[in-house]
């Protein structure tokens, strides 16, 4: 029922870390599609990378519906800037493009920031970008909305904000948008699921009402910054300001079944060699401390 995986090592190309994160016990997995510190609006995955890819998914077992992708860091659709918005949506539908060549779920992004402009004009764009993505691609996978840590002017802090980009897809194509979140993030944004139980169910129903439909993916990070700090700085879960337990309390909700459980944590052995499919060993204590948090 619980699909866990990481964003494991690429070193050796993505069919490595799909065969590093089979070797680590892995049922789910995200990859970058291209060099995330890029626009890559040119970039294509190439029949052959993805047929490789293909082939160390089946042999670690990992089905593709539990794969997605992280988008690049630098598309900025929030921007109020038209130069770098049209780059920026370009970026996004050349990702959907990359994604799709991929066979996975789909590809979840940063909103970016609104800048010096209007938080609901911003929030109006990157749903446009979105749609404009969705449009150019009209197969198959998926884009999901990240939620954001929420430092300076980034948008996707609040599931308000997450609805209103949503909102702007057509009726046509909005079943293949959606939204994930990421732990460390909503912990970073004020977002309190680590009192009780009952505070990690609210922040789930929160989402899910406002959004009108539970998230498609997670990100389970444990946090370096305080409740509200707004630092993007993930730790090993049990190793952070969250802890374990409020783990526990979300893997015990139905809403974590069935959908990619995703750590981007740090890893031990970030400067493995290009063939060694050796699984990291911080990934390999993660995944036995979630089995046990989910059992
Ligand atoms: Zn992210
Ligand atoms: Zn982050």
């Amino acid at each position: 029922m619980h699909f866990f995986g990481a964003h494991t090592v690429a070193t050796g190309g993505i069919h490595m870390a799909a065969a590093r994160a089979g070797a680590a016990g892995m049922h789910a997995l995200q990859v970058f599609s291209a060099m995330p510190q890029f626009y890559n609006d040119k970039a294509t995955v190439k029949p052959e990378k993805a047929a490789r890819f293909t082939e160390a998914m089946v042999a670690a077992g990992i089905d593709k519906q539990h794969c997605i992708v992280h988008a690049a860091y630098v598309l900025n659709t929030a921007s109020p800037e038209p130069e770098k918005y049209e780059r920026a949506r370009l970026g996004l539908a050349k990702e959907l493009e990359r994604t799709t060549a991929l066979g996975v779920l789909g590809f979840c992004f940063h909103p970016g920031s609104a800048g010096s402009s209007d938080p609901v004009g911003a929030a109006e764009r990157v749903g446009d970008a979105m749609a404009f993505a969705l449009d150019r691609v009209p197969e198959s996978a998926r884009i999901f909305i990240e939620n954001t840590a929420g430092a300076g002017r980034t948008m996707g802090r609040t599931p308000e904000e997450i609805a209103a980009m949503l909102a702007r897809i057509p009726a046509g194509a909005r079943a293949r948008a959606g939204y994930g979140l990421d732990t460390c993030h909503l912990f970073a944004s004020g977002h309190d699921f680590v009192s009780s139980p009952e505070a990690a169910r609210q922040v789930l129903d929160h989402f899910a009402e406002v959004i009108g439909e539970p998230p498609s993916f997670l990100h389970l990070n444990d946090s370096e910054g305080e409740l509200g700090s707004n630092k993007d700085r993930h730790a090993l879960i049990g190793e952070g300001k969250v802890g374990v337990d409020p783990f526990r309390w979300l893997l015990r909700d139905p809403r974590t079944h069935g959908i990619p459980l995703i750590l981007e944590t740090p890893q031990a052995n970030p400067d493995i060699a290009e063939g060694d499919a050796t699984a990291d060993p911080n990934d390999v204590r993660m995944m036995a401390l979630l089995r046990s948090l989910a059992a």
